[in-house]
């Protein structure tokens, strides 16, 4: 792939552009939950990309999870199309933010610029990739304005709480059929020189125990659920994690500790409920008759979803063989399968010969250990040519002082703004 000294020049024009916008973008506290400021983040880029020759549509997720009058999911995709027919290039970010936390010596919502660094609470993930991405479509127009295909820009709701308000949403109505957008990219901070291909699956279960409730003094009078929790978790101790420990992937999953199948207890409950911070008081003396786990278990693309549930069911059945008045529920909670794109799809192909380019090394490919709204756009909008690429360091990500450093954010630009060349010029 050529540099394009035209297209770089309409990027270096749009320095100071791209740090403003970020700051704009990071000084609208968009905090999910509840789902902050939605409105306003979404009638902001309506207007900048509107100015812009984009056609911009602001869609509420009615309906769907969280979405209330009082806090309503909205949506931002902007289209812009060129002068000949031709593929569609979509970048998806995500508007809302995590809490902010503990810990800060930054105004989270100030976005200071002290040198390279902008700081704040979503800098990092993912305004900064935002900002990036518009700021790329912008100076390719500028440089190219006879491009064929088209460029969306979409700005979604709820990523941070499984994208059900957002790219689920929008996926569902038709926005991500594979007739109308051909190339996605999701530019979330995995570093400028790595392309993510996709993430591992979730499951998602409830595990209860049951027991019987009677007098502290006398609990051989009752049957203690947390007792047979007890012995849950043993089995999870002793059998299932040497286990899932040998079960490997040969997908490029960051950090190399997810490279296999994990397992997480993400809760435990049992006998009577706390009681409120203001007791004074002492519990009282009972038998537990429920306790409550929830298990967040992380399967790999060679894995079988249900044989990732039938593993639990048979380790509930052998404590159940071992333990006379053994009983419990299982639950499904939440799932989604792996994802991961093609290392020869187009849009893979792309970013990579323009990392290539602009940073003179050969682009790393990963995996996410957690999902990201591609699994929406793969299993609703039946869209695989997606993948997320964007500036910013992963591991800022909902941390204290988050930032996001300018330069990586023009290199990341570059890439993005090189890529649409690649797929919306002709060769
Ligand atoms: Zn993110």
């Amino acid at each position: 792939m050529p540099q394009d000294d035209r297209l770089y020049r309409e990027l270096e024009r749009r320095r100071d552009a791209l740090v403003a916008l970020t700051q704009d973008l990071v000084r609208i506290p968009t905090l999910n939950p509840p789902g902050r400021h939605y409105h306003d983040i979404c009638a902001y880029l309506d207007r900048y990309l509107g100015a812009r020759g984009f056609d911009c549509q602001m869609i509420r997720a009615k309906g769907a999870p969280a979405d209330s009058d009082k806090y309503p999911r909205w949506n931002l995709i902007a289209r812009r199309e060129g002068t000949r027919p031709g593929d569609c290039v979509h970048f998806n970010g995500h508007h809302d933010v995590v809490e902010v936390g503990h810990g800060w010596t930054r105004d989270p919502f100030g976005a200071e610029l002290d040198g390279d660094r902008i700081y704040g609470r979503g800098t990092c993930d993912m305004k900064g990739g935002i900002a990036a991405s518009i700021i790329a479509a912008e100076a390719f127009i500028a440089a190219h304005p006879d491009h064929a295909g088209a460029i969306e820009i979409s700005a979604t709701a709820d990523e941070e709480s499984g994208g059900f308000g957002g790219v689920a949403y929008l996926a569902e109505q038709g926005f991500f059929a594979p007739d109308r957008v051909q190339h996605v990219i999701i530019p979330e901070p995995l570093h400028k020189d790595s392309i993510c291909l996709g993430h591992r699956g979730v499951w998602w279960a409830e595990i209860e125990t049951k027991g019987r409730i009677a007098h502290g003094s006398m609990p051989f009078l009752g049957d203690s659920a947390i007792r047979h929790m007890g012995a849950v978790l043993e089995e999870i101790e002793e059998v299932l994690y040497p286990l899932l420990a040998t079960k490997h992937t040969a997908m490029p999953v960051i950090p190399e500790g997810a490279r296999q199948s994990t397992l997480n207890i993400n809760s435990i409950h049992g006998g009577e409920p706390e009681q409120e911070a203001d007791y004074t008081g002492f519990p009282s003396a009972c038998v537990a008759d429920r306790c409550r786990i929830v298990i967040d278990r992380r399967f790999l693309i060679e894995e079988d979803l249900d044989e990732v549930k039938a593993e639990i069911t048979r380790l509930l059945e052998r404590v159940k063989a071992k333990r006379p008045t053994f009983e419990y529920d299982l639950r499904d909670l939440f799932e989604v399968v792996p994802s991961m794109t093609d290392r020869e799809a187009p849009v893979v192909r792309s970013v990579a010969r323009a990392i290539q380019t602009v940073l003179d090394r050969e682009a790393g490919y990963v995996v996410s250990p957690g999902t990201y709204d591609q699994k929406h756009i793969d299993r609703i909008g039946k869209l695989k040519n997606c993948i997320a690429y964007g500036p910013g360091i992963l591991d800022l990500a909902h941390q204290p002082d988050e930032w996001i450093g300018v330069e990586d954010m023009m290199d990341a630009a570059r890439v993005m703004a090189l890529t649409l060349g690649e797929l919306l010029l002709p060769q």
